[in-house]
């Protein structure tokens, strides 16, 4: 049986490069980067080398900005808790977004319950759009930090981050973008954007899992929240994953010489998957932006068919998606972003999230254009509220 992996916004695999470099950092360059011996030193050289290269993939000045954290999730956390903390004495408010990846909402939510902070959730569009407006408009006296992410998991949706940005330092407000599907697919510039935070994960980069990095600009003071030796400038304490960070920086590495190749392919193949599906199969909206998406997301809501149920008979026939994020499904709650952007609790349950990869090709879209419409065509037989006439749009779709 064929098997398609459309599945690269939960994980990617890692680039056979990078796994090379993982072993020999692991089995020969053994050293701890604090020892002062030659294998200590070759192992510090490898992780500086590693800071550069992420630091050069996003476009920050200086490789110290750079922090290397355990993925993307610690680098969202760090970056919330940090900031809330190093600025209490300056304010209590947050402005995030309702559509955030849980990394940052729960940390949101777990400083408002626990240490006394104030969050704003900015509401979407039904594109999955935050108004640049709402958020110069939620900015109080007591605002430390806007966090937005760049471009959402789960539909894709590119925010418009320099914009939001360049609002909140208008008012000098530090700003926080968690960039985790978004680096490796787009150019992102830290520069260019003028963020003063920003996250990104290993796994999501054909990279290894357990492994991310934060940005941090150059004089943005952050409270740790691991405490121990001096690592990272005392930003992140523990002794270096060798390994995984030699793999990131590898990866990324790999993502800058390689990106604009990427987007091309990807930007082909979703565009593919997205007509043949809206032509092949009757009473179906693409969720998320039409344009300003990620290159590999393809986010679609299936009236009168399951998502779980589609999941389960996709993966019979080799093929791997997503219903909203990997996180959300398995549980019976409907997605927050399809909730957000304003889709009803069936719309969100009949959700489907295809996202794509280097090694996808046309023949993998093709094999999913002609598997789905059978898939969802026999859901919709079995399902009590689908109208028997398929003939008719309905209405609300
Ligand atoms: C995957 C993901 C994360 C979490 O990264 P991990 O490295 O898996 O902890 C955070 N934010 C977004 C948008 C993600 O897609």
């Amino acid at each position: 049986m064929r098997k398609v992996y459309l599945d690269h916004g939960a994980t990617t695999p890692v680039d056979p490069e990078v796994a090379h470099v993982i072993y020999r950092y692991m089995v020969d360059e053994f050293g701890n980067p604090s020892s002062v011996h030659q294998f200590g030193r070759a192992a510090r050289k490898a992780v500086e080398k590693a800071r550069e290269q992420v630091a050069d993939l996003i476009g920050a000045a200086d490789p110290s900005e750079i922090v290397f954290t355990s993925g993307g999730t610690e680098a969202d956390n760090l970056a919330i808790k940090g900031v809330a903390r190093a600025y209490r004495k300056k304010g209590n408010h947050i402005i995030t977004s309702a559509v955030e990846h849980h990394a940052v909402l729960h940390t949101c939510e777990y400083l408002e319950e626990k240490e006394g902070f104030k969050v704003t959730y900015l509401p979407v569009d039904g594109s999955g759009m935050v108004d640049p407006e709402d958020v110069a408009q939620a900015i109080t006296d007591q605002t430390v930090l806007v966090t937005i992410m760049f471009a959402n998991n789960e539909v894709g949706t590119i925010q418009p981050i320099a914009e939001i940005a360049r609002i909140a330092k208008e008012k000098g407000v530090l700003v926080h973008t968690d960039a985790v599907q978004a680096v490796g697919q787009v150019p992102v510039d830290v520069e260019r954007l003028g963020v003063d935070l920003l996250s990104l994960s290993g796994h999501k980069i054909y990279g290894p899992k357990g492994v991310g990095a934060l940005y941090v600009r150059k004089g943005t003071r952050l409270e740790p929240t691991m405490h121990g030796g001096a690592h990272e400038k005392h930003r992140r304490a523990g002794t270096e994953g060798v390994p995984g960070i030699v793999g990131l920086g590898t990866a990324a590495q790999l993502r800058k010489d390689h990106l604009d190749e990427y987007t091309e392919h990807l930007i082909v193949l979703r565009d593919r998957l997205i007509d043949g599906i809206l032509d092949g199969i009757p009473d179906v909206k693409l969720n998320g932006h039409p344009t300003k998406r990620l290159p590999n997301n393809v986010n679609v809501s299936i009236a009168y068919a399951e998502g779980e149920s589609m999941l389960l008979n996709m993966d019979l026939e080799g093929i791997a998606a997503s219903s909203g994020s990997a996180c959300t499904s398995g549980s019976l709650e409907p997605s927050h972003v399809l909730v957000a952007m304003g889709l009803s609790h069936e719309l969100a349950h009949g959700s489907l999230r295809m996202t794509l990869g280097k090694d996808n090709t046309e023949e993998d879209i093709d094999y999913v254009l002609e598997v789905l419409p059978r898939i969802v065509e026999r859901l919709r037989k079995m399902s009590p509220i689908a109208p028997a006439q398929r003939e008719e749009k309905v209405s609300n779709v």
